[in-house]
């Protein structure tokens, strides 16, 4: 049975650790906390399951463009993936058998969304205002995810459009859309595996293309049984399996970070993709991208151009003028009737939306904060002004190339390490210097000036709204893992916990 988080008596829930979100960060948090003796924590979650993305992106073809094996948990591997790259349903299936066989759910609260948190000096707590009550606690694990509020485009009439409308992420599936004229918008990650599923069932379908992303084929493969009775019973395979497919992603970190020329090979096998997937010469072209590989996220798929070159598809690259209550009218003029409207524009990434809801000791939240200069943290995981608050998945910690789970738990080894050294220190706070998150930044901008992603000529999501690329890491992960594996509290400052104030019988004695 899960425990209310207000005692019996209506008072606020005190926990030493309060996590949000239960998706791999929230999940991972837990799991690690409860390893180390850290019992006393609950696990809020806005939905009423664990899964986070996975659990949210149910879209038709919804698949990791990372290999499972690699996109696992390094301490809960799973040796009966089904492919390499695996689809949603396993995923969201392999989190919920994690938590589960983890014993932790006992601590989730579902269905609580995250109000309000305020930082309380006087007792050095997080004051949590949430659907479902108060809860103080010592420190404050936000892993709610960068991926996870769906960014609407701001499209004249789309509001009134007469018929279905729907972002990737938040799919209608009571929604038929086998024989219907559907539209997409977007060419991301999301619609590339969108757009081939869709094609096959529609009568028609327009995929309005703003920017041609890069795609390279996919290498997927089913695992044979053989494999994977190996991969379960040969002692070290599969550890061996993930290190391998880990140091191969980590040499394109040089193409993505000092030398785009190196991306070469890439280039050429997406360029042999848009030849083998598209016959006609006037459609190649406009599918080609104009930018350098890796400027935007490098997208893989073998259905995607294929389905582009289909009878029943119509690639739009006018832009859109506007919506009306049964078309989609491009820039041209021109007026396609549809159904249904699928939107794939993808997320809010640089103006976390959970920065609005946590509020420092100085009065001021963290969008605040970061409204000026953009999102900063030190080590992608605290923030000066913010005692005890701890990102997974925070500033500058995205990859473009490899598992988000490996800097997750790289960051869990972090919140670890800082809690063990509170109770050591017998600190009632931590919170980051100024100087060193200062520093910290300096230098990864400085090091982000020499990247693809500034370099490359594409806007993207990586970048806000000063050009700043405040969510990648610009470096190989073994430095982040590097740089996160101990807690450095000489740049820290530390508020050691009240003296208890002595007793008479202390005093006489
Ligand atoms: P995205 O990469 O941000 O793509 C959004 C798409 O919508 C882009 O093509 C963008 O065009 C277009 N767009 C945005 N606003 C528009 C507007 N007003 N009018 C017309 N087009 C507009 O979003 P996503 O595809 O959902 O993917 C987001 C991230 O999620 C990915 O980069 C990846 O990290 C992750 N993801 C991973 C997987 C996977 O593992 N397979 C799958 C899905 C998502 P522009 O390019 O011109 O901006």
């Amino acid at each position: 049975m899960i425990p209310s988080p207000l005692g019996r008596s209506g008072a606020p829930r005190r926990v030493e650790h309060l996590v949000v979100g239960a998706g791999f960060a929230g999940l991972c948090a837990a799991i690690k906390l409860q390893e180390d003796g850290e019992t006393d924590f609950l696990v809020i979650e806005k939905a009423g399951d664990v899964g986070g993305t996975w659990r949210d992106n149910t879209y038709p073809g919804a698949a990791c463009d990372v290999p499972s094996q690699l996109y696992s948990f390094s301490f809960a591997p799973n040796p009966d993936w089904t492919s390499s790259f695996s689809a949603q349903p396993e995923i969201h299936a392999y989190l919920r058998r994690v938590a589960r066989e983890a014993g932790v759910l006992d601590r989730f609260l579902f269905d609580t969304r995250l109000e309000d948190a305020r930082w309380d000096d006087a007792a050095h707590q997080w004051v949590s205002t949430t659907s479902a009550g108060e809860i103080r606690s010592r420190t404050l694990v936000l892993g709610a995810g960068a991926l996870s509020e769906p960014r609407l485009p701001d499209i004249e009439g789309l509001a009134d459009f007469g018929g279905e409308v729907f972002h990737s992420a938040r799919w209608d599936h009571s929604v038929d859309l086998t024989g219907k004229r559907v539209a997409v918008i977007g060419t991301g990650a999301s619609a590339i595996q969108i757009v081939p599923e869709l094609q096959r069932i529609v009568s028609h379908l327009d995929v309005y293309q703003r920017t041609a992303p890069w795609v390279i084929p996919r290498a997927d493969r089913r695992y044979s049984a053989l494999e994977r009775t190996a991969l379960q019973k040969v002692p070290g395979l599969q550890r061996a399996y993930r290190t391998g497919i880990y140091l191969a992603r980590e040499t394109y970190v040089p193409a993505f970070t000092i030398q785009p020329k190196i991306a070469w090979p890439a280039k050429q096998l997406a360029l042999a993709n848009i030849r083998r997937g598209i016959p006609d010469p006037v459609l190649r072209e406009r599918v080609t991208p104009t930018f350098e590989l890796g400027c935007k996220r490098v997208l893989i798929s073998n259905a995607y151009y294929p389905a582009l070159a289909a009878d029943n598809v119509d690639l739009v690259t006018d832009g859109i003028a506007q919506v009306t209550s049964g078309a989609v009218v491009a820039d041209d003029g021109t007026e396609r009737a549809v159904d249904v409207i699928v939107v794939a524009t993808g997320f809010f990434t640089t103006e976390l939306p959970i920065a609005e809801h946590v509020t420092g000791p100085a009065g001021r939240t963290l969008a605040q904060v970061w409204a000026e200069r953009g999102m900063a943290a030190y080590k992608g995981t605290t923030v000066p002004g913010f005692p005890n608050l701890f990102f997974l998945v925070g500033p500058n910690t995205g990859l473009g190339h490899s598992s988000m789970v490996f800097v997750i738990e790289s960051q869990v080894a972090y919140l670890r390490a800082a809690v063990r050294a509170m109770r050591a220190g017998r600190y009632a706070a931590v919170e980051p210097t100024r100087t060193a998150t200062d520093r910290w930044n300096r230098r990864l901008q400085r090091r982000m000036d020499h990247t693809v992603w500034s370099t490359g000529g594409c806007s993207s999501w990586y970048l806000d709204r000063h050009g700043r690329n405040t969510t990648l890491w610009p470096r190989a992960t073994f430095t982040m893992r590097a740089q996160l594996s101990r807690f450095d509290q000489d740049t820290y400052t530390c508020t050691p916990l009240p003296t208890p104030t002595p007793t008479r019988e202390d005093v006489t004695a």
